[in-house]
Protein backbone atom coordinates (compact mmCIF):
# COMPACT_ATOMS: atom_id res chain seq x y z
CA UNK A 1 0.00 0.00 0.00
CA UNK A 2 0.91 3.42 -0.67
CA UNK A 3 2.82 5.64 2.28
CA UNK A 4 -0.13 7.30 3.62
CA UNK A 5 -2.21 4.79 3.41
CA UNK A 6 0.54 2.65 5.71
CA UNK A 7 0.92 5.60 7.97
CA UNK A 8 -3.40 5.48 8.55
CA UNK A 9 -3.00 1.74 9.35
CA UNK A 10 0.30 2.37 11.48
CA UNK A 11 -1.86 4.90 13.43
CA UNK A 12 -4.38 2.57 14.43
CA UNK A 13 -2.48 -0.06 15.69
CA UNK A 14 -0.57 2.52 17.57
CA UNK A 15 -2.59 1.20 21.15
CA UNK A 16 -2.02 -2.29 20.33
CA UNK A 17 2.09 -1.88 20.34
CA UNK A 18 2.02 -1.93 24.59
CA UNK A 19 5.55 -2.21 26.05
CA UNK A 20 6.79 -5.18 27.13
CA UNK A 21 10.45 -5.27 28.57
CA UNK A 22 11.14 -8.07 26.58
CA UNK A 23 10.73 -5.98 22.89
CA UNK A 24 14.10 -4.28 22.75
CA UNK A 25 12.38 -2.80 19.39
CA UNK A 26 8.65 -3.29 18.27
CA UNK A 27 6.96 -1.85 15.06
CA UNK A 28 8.67 0.63 12.99
CA UNK A 29 11.95 -0.57 11.64
CA UNK A 30 12.81 -3.44 8.71
CA UNK A 31 12.34 -6.18 11.75
CA UNK A 32 11.55 -6.64 15.39
CA UNK A 33 14.31 -6.94 17.89
CA UNK A 34 13.04 -9.56 20.72
CA UNK A 35 14.30 -10.89 23.75
CA UNK A 36 13.90 -14.43 24.92
CA UNK A 37 13.76 -14.95 28.27
CA UNK A 38 17.40 -16.81 29.09
CA UNK A 39 16.82 -20.69 29.08
CA UNK A 40 13.47 -20.41 27.42
CA UNK A 41 11.91 -22.24 24.02
CA UNK A 42 9.87 -20.24 22.01
CA UNK A 43 6.20 -22.02 21.18
CA UNK A 44 5.29 -20.35 17.90
CA UNK A 45 2.24 -20.45 15.64
CA UNK A 46 0.23 -18.93 12.79
CA UNK A 47 -3.16 -19.26 11.22
CA UNK A 48 -5.18 -17.31 8.72
CA UNK A 49 -8.50 -16.38 8.39
CA UNK A 50 -9.59 -15.50 4.95
CA UNK A 51 -12.97 -13.69 3.85
CA UNK A 52 -15.32 -16.77 2.35
CA UNK A 53 -13.42 -19.09 3.88
CA UNK A 54 -13.67 -18.81 7.92
CA UNK A 55 -16.00 -16.25 7.71
CA UNK A 56 -18.22 -14.60 5.87
CA UNK A 57 -18.26 -11.29 3.70
CA UNK A 58 -19.22 -8.61 5.69
CA UNK A 59 -18.09 -10.11 9.13
CA UNK A 60 -18.18 -7.52 11.72
CA UNK A 61 -14.44 -6.23 12.21
CA UNK A 62 -14.11 -6.41 15.82
CA UNK A 63 -15.13 -9.60 16.38
CA UNK A 64 -13.01 -10.35 12.77
CA UNK A 65 -9.94 -8.78 15.23
CA UNK A 66 -10.51 -10.60 18.38
CA UNK A 67 -10.83 -13.86 16.68
CA UNK A 68 -7.99 -13.67 14.56
CA UNK A 69 -5.96 -13.49 17.54
CA UNK A 70 -7.63 -16.20 19.97
CA UNK A 71 -7.65 -18.87 17.46
CA UNK A 72 -3.59 -18.18 17.85
CA UNK A 73 -3.59 -17.66 21.60
CA UNK A 74 -5.83 -20.87 21.62
CA UNK A 75 -2.72 -22.67 19.72
CA UNK A 76 -0.72 -21.81 22.47
CA UNK A 77 -2.84 -22.74 24.90
CA UNK A 78 -3.43 -26.24 23.86
CA UNK A 79 0.80 -26.22 24.57
CA UNK A 80 0.81 -24.44 27.65
CA UNK A 81 2.92 -21.57 26.12
CA UNK A 82 2.78 -18.13 28.09
CA UNK A 83 1.78 -15.77 25.52
CA UNK A 84 4.24 -12.49 24.76
CA UNK A 85 4.01 -11.69 20.92
CA UNK A 86 2.40 -11.16 17.90
CA UNK A 87 2.73 -10.04 14.43
CA UNK A 88 0.00 -9.54 11.95
CA UNK A 89 -0.58 -9.59 8.09
CA UNK A 90 -3.08 -7.71 6.44
CA UNK A 91 -4.66 -7.69 3.58
CA UNK A 92 -7.41 -5.52 2.42
CA UNK A 93 -8.71 -4.30 -0.33
CA UNK A 94 -8.99 -0.99 0.33
CA UNK A 95 -7.85 1.40 4.03
CA UNK A 96 -11.50 1.44 5.34
CA UNK A 97 -11.10 3.69 8.58
CA UNK A 98 -14.13 2.24 10.12
CA UNK A 99 -13.31 -1.22 9.13
CA UNK A 100 -9.58 -1.04 10.58
CA UNK A 101 -11.00 0.86 13.83
CA UNK A 102 -13.47 -2.32 15.04
CA UNK A 103 -10.47 -5.00 13.70
CA UNK A 104 -8.61 -2.97 16.05
CA UNK A 105 -10.54 -3.06 19.14
CA UNK A 106 -11.10 -5.99 18.72
CA UNK A 107 -7.55 -7.17 17.89
CA UNK A 108 -6.26 -4.80 20.54
CA UNK A 109 -8.50 -6.03 23.56
CA UNK A 110 -7.70 -9.41 23.51
CA UNK A 111 -3.98 -8.51 22.99
CA UNK A 112 -4.19 -5.87 26.04
CA UNK A 113 -5.86 -8.78 28.37
CA UNK A 114 -3.05 -11.29 27.87
CA UNK A 115 -0.02 -9.18 27.88
CA UNK A 116 0.31 -9.75 24.71
CA UNK A 117 2.71 -7.48 22.72
CA UNK A 118 1.64 -6.55 18.48
CA UNK A 119 5.95 -6.29 17.14
CA UNK A 120 5.24 -6.03 13.38
CA UNK A 121 3.55 -7.15 10.42
CA UNK A 122 2.52 -6.64 6.57
CA UNK A 123 -0.24 -4.62 5.15
CA UNK A 124 -1.09 -5.20 1.67
CA UNK A 125 -3.87 -4.44 -1.28
CA UNK A 126 -6.36 -7.45 -1.99
CA UNK A 127 -9.00 -9.71 -1.18
CA UNK A 128 -9.29 -9.82 2.64
CA UNK A 129 -7.13 -12.03 4.78
CA UNK A 130 -5.49 -11.94 8.13
CA UNK A 131 -2.94 -13.92 9.10
CA UNK A 132 -1.73 -14.11 12.52
CA UNK A 133 1.72 -15.10 14.30
CA UNK A 134 2.26 -15.66 17.61
CA UNK A 135 5.09 -16.55 19.67
CA UNK A 136 5.01 -17.91 23.30
CA UNK A 137 7.54 -19.24 26.21
CA UNK A 138 7.97 -22.51 27.48
CA UNK A 139 10.73 -24.35 29.56
CA UNK A 140 12.18 -27.24 27.89
CA UNK A 141 10.14 -30.31 28.22
CA UNK A 142 7.37 -28.13 29.76
CA UNK A 143 4.58 -28.35 26.43
CA UNK A 144 1.53 -29.73 26.50
CA UNK A 145 2.00 -32.16 22.83
CA UNK A 146 -0.56 -34.43 21.23
CA UNK A 147 1.50 -37.31 21.10
CA UNK A 148 2.20 -37.94 25.28
CA UNK A 149 -1.21 -40.03 25.64
CA UNK A 150 -0.93 -44.03 26.57
CA UNK A 151 -4.35 -46.68 26.53
CA UNK A 152 -5.92 -45.72 29.91
CA UNK A 153 -5.55 -42.32 30.06
CA UNK A 154 -8.81 -40.20 31.13
CA UNK A 155 -10.23 -37.97 28.51
CA UNK A 156 -10.78 -34.52 29.50
CA UNK A 157 -12.39 -31.32 27.53
CA UNK A 158 -13.00 -27.52 28.81
CA UNK A 159 -15.89 -25.16 28.61
CA UNK A 160 -18.82 -26.87 26.27
CA UNK A 161 -18.72 -27.89 22.91
CA UNK A 162 -20.93 -27.81 19.80
CA UNK A 163 -22.12 -23.66 20.41
CA UNK A 164 -19.73 -22.27 17.49
CA UNK A 165 -20.75 -25.32 14.84
CA UNK A 166 -24.87 -24.87 15.60
CA UNK A 167 -24.51 -21.05 15.34
CA UNK A 168 -22.56 -21.95 11.82
CA UNK A 169 -24.85 -23.94 10.32
CA UNK A 170 -27.96 -21.77 11.46
CA UNK A 171 -26.70 -19.01 10.19
CA UNK A 172 -28.83 -15.85 11.16
CA UNK A 173 -31.61 -18.17 11.59
CA UNK A 174 -34.54 -18.07 14.37
CA UNK A 175 -35.00 -22.05 15.41
CA UNK A 176 -33.99 -20.64 18.97
CA UNK A 177 -34.85 -17.73 20.82
CA UNK A 178 -33.12 -14.37 19.83
CA UNK A 179 -31.11 -14.50 23.05
CA UNK A 180 -30.09 -18.01 22.44
CA UNK A 181 -28.84 -17.19 19.03
CA UNK A 182 -27.00 -14.44 19.90
CA UNK A 183 -24.88 -16.07 23.01
CA UNK A 184 -24.31 -19.31 20.31
CA UNK A 185 -22.98 -16.44 18.03
CA UNK A 186 -20.94 -14.91 20.61
CA UNK A 187 -19.40 -18.24 20.57
CA UNK A 188 -18.37 -18.83 17.32
CA UNK A 189 -17.14 -14.98 17.37
CA UNK A 190 -15.13 -14.50 20.11
CA UNK A 191 -13.99 -17.54 21.37
CA UNK A 192 -12.02 -17.00 24.83
CA UNK A 193 -8.58 -18.94 24.28
CA UNK A 194 -8.54 -21.48 27.31
CA UNK A 195 -4.32 -20.20 28.13
CA UNK A 196 -5.06 -20.24 31.97
CA UNK A 197 -6.23 -24.00 31.16
CA UNK A 198 -3.33 -24.55 29.68
CA UNK A 199 -0.64 -23.48 31.95
CA UNK A 200 -2.04 -25.45 35.03
CA UNK A 201 -2.17 -28.48 32.74
CA UNK A 202 1.57 -28.73 32.44
CA UNK A 203 2.79 -31.25 34.36
CA UNK A 204 -0.47 -32.65 34.27
CA UNK A 205 -1.93 -33.39 30.76
CA UNK A 206 -0.35 -36.14 28.91
CA UNK A 207 -1.03 -34.92 25.91
CA UNK A 208 -3.63 -31.74 24.86
CA UNK A 209 -4.76 -29.89 21.66
CA UNK A 210 -7.24 -27.29 20.70
CA UNK A 211 -10.42 -27.93 19.47
CA UNK A 212 -10.55 -26.20 15.66
CA UNK A 213 -11.83 -29.18 13.78
CA UNK A 214 -14.44 -30.36 15.66
CA UNK A 215 -13.80 -33.35 19.03
CA UNK A 216 -13.82 -36.26 17.48
CA UNK A 217 -11.47 -35.00 14.33
CA UNK A 218 -8.57 -33.18 16.76
CA UNK A 219 -9.35 -36.02 19.00
CA UNK A 220 -7.92 -38.15 16.05
CA UNK A 221 -4.58 -35.77 16.33
CA UNK A 222 -3.78 -36.87 19.39
CA UNK A 223 -4.22 -40.42 18.99
CA UNK A 224 -2.64 -40.83 16.07
CA UNK A 225 0.34 -38.57 17.77
CA UNK A 226 -0.27 -41.22 21.06
CA UNK A 227 -0.80 -44.45 18.94
CA UNK A 228 -3.74 -45.08 20.68
CA UNK A 229 -7.81 -45.17 20.15
CA UNK A 230 -10.36 -43.51 22.33
CA UNK A 231 -12.95 -44.27 23.89
CA UNK A 232 -16.06 -41.43 24.36
CA UNK A 233 -19.08 -41.15 26.03
CA UNK A 234 -21.51 -38.98 24.75
CA UNK A 235 -23.64 -39.00 27.77
CA UNK A 236 -21.24 -36.90 29.65
CA UNK A 237 -20.42 -34.34 26.70
CA UNK A 238 -20.66 -30.86 28.13
CA UNK A 239 -23.10 -29.33 25.63
CA UNK A 240 -25.40 -26.00 25.90
CA UNK A 241 -28.93 -26.24 26.15
CA UNK A 242 -29.36 -25.73 22.46
CA UNK A 243 -26.75 -28.55 21.75
CA UNK A 244 -28.21 -30.77 23.89
CA UNK A 245 -31.79 -30.17 22.03
CA UNK A 246 -29.73 -31.02 19.05
CA UNK A 247 -28.03 -33.92 20.53
CA UNK A 248 -31.62 -35.63 21.97
CA UNK A 249 -32.89 -35.61 17.95
CA UNK A 250 -30.25 -37.30 17.04
CA UNK A 251 -27.89 -34.69 15.47
CA UNK A 252 -24.29 -35.23 17.59
CA UNK A 253 -22.59 -33.49 14.65
CA UNK A 254 -22.64 -30.13 16.52
CA UNK A 255 -21.16 -31.81 19.27
CA UNK A 256 -19.01 -34.00 17.82
CA UNK A 257 -17.62 -32.32 14.44
CA UNK A 258 -18.82 -28.91 14.86
CA UNK A 259 -15.61 -27.10 14.94
CA UNK A 260 -14.78 -23.48 16.35
CA UNK A 261 -15.08 -24.27 19.60
CA UNK A 262 -11.58 -23.50 20.66
CA UNK A 263 -11.79 -25.42 24.00
CA UNK A 264 -9.27 -27.52 25.53
CA UNK A 265 -9.07 -31.78 24.59
CA UNK A 266 -6.31 -33.51 26.71
CA UNK A 267 -5.44 -36.81 28.36
CA UNK A 268 -4.40 -37.10 32.06
CA UNK A 269 -2.91 -40.11 33.72
CA UNK A 270 -5.47 -42.35 35.86
CA UNK A 271 -3.22 -41.16 38.96
CA UNK A 272 -3.18 -37.75 38.29
CA UNK A 273 -6.79 -37.08 37.65
CA UNK A 274 -7.40 -36.26 41.31
CA UNK A 275 -4.79 -33.30 41.17
CA UNK A 276 -6.24 -32.46 37.95
CA UNK A 277 -9.93 -31.89 39.67
CA UNK A 278 -8.81 -30.34 42.66
CA UNK A 279 -6.28 -27.48 40.27
CA UNK A 280 -9.49 -26.80 38.30
CA UNK A 281 -11.53 -26.18 41.19
CA UNK A 282 -8.62 -23.72 43.12
CA UNK A 283 -8.93 -21.88 39.51
CA UNK A 284 -12.27 -22.17 38.49
CA UNK A 285 -11.84 -23.81 35.41
CA UNK A 286 -14.41 -26.30 34.12
CA UNK A 287 -13.96 -29.52 32.49
CA UNK A 288 -15.09 -32.60 32.03
CA UNK A 289 -14.12 -36.27 31.70
CA UNK A 290 -15.68 -37.43 28.46
CA UNK A 291 -13.90 -41.01 27.99
CA UNK A 292 -10.59 -42.37 27.70
CA UNK A 293 -7.79 -43.03 25.62
CA UNK A 294 -7.67 -47.03 24.62
CA UNK A 295 -5.40 -49.98 23.25
CA UNK A 296 -7.52 -50.88 20.28
CA UNK A 297 -6.86 -47.75 17.36
CA UNK A 298 -10.35 -45.75 16.19
CA UNK A 299 -12.58 -43.91 18.41
CA UNK A 300 -15.52 -45.26 19.42
CA UNK A 301 -18.57 -43.42 20.75
CA UNK A 302 -21.00 -45.12 22.77
CA UNK A 303 -24.37 -43.55 22.75
CA UNK A 304 -26.76 -42.96 25.65
CA UNK A 305 -28.19 -46.50 26.40
CA UNK A 306 -24.68 -48.50 25.70
CA UNK A 307 -24.42 -48.46 21.51
CA UNK A 308 -21.45 -48.13 20.23
CA UNK A 309 -20.13 -47.16 16.85
CA UNK A 310 -16.76 -46.26 15.04
CA UNK A 311 -19.11 -43.77 12.56
CA UNK A 312 -18.19 -40.44 13.18
CA UNK A 313 -20.59 -37.63 12.50
CA UNK A 314 -19.67 -34.90 9.28
CA UNK A 315 -17.41 -32.71 9.77
CA UNK A 316 -16.88 -28.93 9.76
CA UNK A 317 -15.95 -28.71 6.19
CA UNK A 318 -19.60 -29.39 5.52
CA UNK A 319 -21.16 -26.44 7.61
CA UNK A 320 -18.45 -23.77 6.00
CA UNK A 321 -19.83 -20.92 3.85
P1 LIG B 1 9.16 -3.39 4.91
O1 LIG B 1 8.84 -2.82 3.57
O2 LIG B 1 10.55 -3.14 5.37
O3 LIG B 1 8.72 -4.81 5.08
P2 LIG B 1 6.72 -2.28 5.93
O4 LIG B 1 6.46 -0.97 5.29
O5 LIG B 1 6.02 -3.48 5.43
O6 LIG B 1 8.30 -2.51 5.96
O7 LIG B 1 6.43 -2.16 7.46
C1 LIG B 1 7.03 -1.15 8.25
C2 LIG B 1 6.89 -1.50 9.70
O8 LIG B 1 5.53 -1.59 10.07
C3 LIG B 1 7.51 -2.85 10.04
O9 LIG B 1 8.09 -2.74 11.33
C4 LIG B 1 6.34 -3.79 10.06
O10 LIG B 1 6.56 -4.86 10.95
C5 LIG B 1 5.21 -2.88 10.55
N1 LIG B 1 3.88 -3.27 10.02
C6 LIG B 1 3.44 -3.25 8.75
N2 LIG B 1 2.17 -3.67 8.66
C7 LIG B 1 1.79 -3.97 9.92
C8 LIG B 1 0.59 -4.50 10.50
N3 LIG B 1 -0.49 -4.80 9.77
N4 LIG B 1 0.58 -4.70 11.83
C9 LIG B 1 1.67 -4.42 12.57
N5 LIG B 1 2.79 -3.94 12.10
C10 LIG B 1 2.88 -3.72 10.78
MG1 LIG C 1 6.76 -5.44 4.80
Amino acid sequence: MGISEFELIREYFADVTGSRTDVSLGIGDDCALLQPPAGSLLAVSVDTLVEGRHFSAGAEPVSLGHKALAVNLSDLAAMGAEPAWVMLALTLPAPDAAWLQGFVRGFGALAAGYGVQLVGGDTTRGPLSITVQVTGFIEPGGALTRGGGKAGDRLFVSGCVGDAGLALAQGGGSIHSDHGMARLRERLDRPQPRVALGRLLRGLASAAIDISDGLTADLGHICSASGTGARVDLESLPVSAPVRAECARGHWQYALAGGDDYELLFSVPPGRVGDLLLACRDAGERVQEIGCLAEDSGIVLVYPGGRESEEIPDGFDHFRP
